[in-house]
């Protein structure tokens, strides 16, 4: 299964289907989506990730 970029998937509702899964990918984030402003812990869950 290909892993899907946090952005997109919450464009899909996926934070609110999935609150518990949508925490475990802001834990600890390092990382800070550039275009859409998501902020996840992996720099490749991000289209245009960006160090913070
Ligand atoms: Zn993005």
């Amino acid at each position: 299964m290909p892993a899907k970029k946090l952005c997109s998937l919450v464009k899909n509702g996926f934070h609110k289907e999935d609150t518990k899964a949508y925490k475990e990918f802001l834990r600890d984030a390092k990382y800070m989506c550039k275009k859409c402003g998501r902020a996840a812990a992996k720099a490749k869950c991000l289209c245009k990730s960006s160090k913070i």
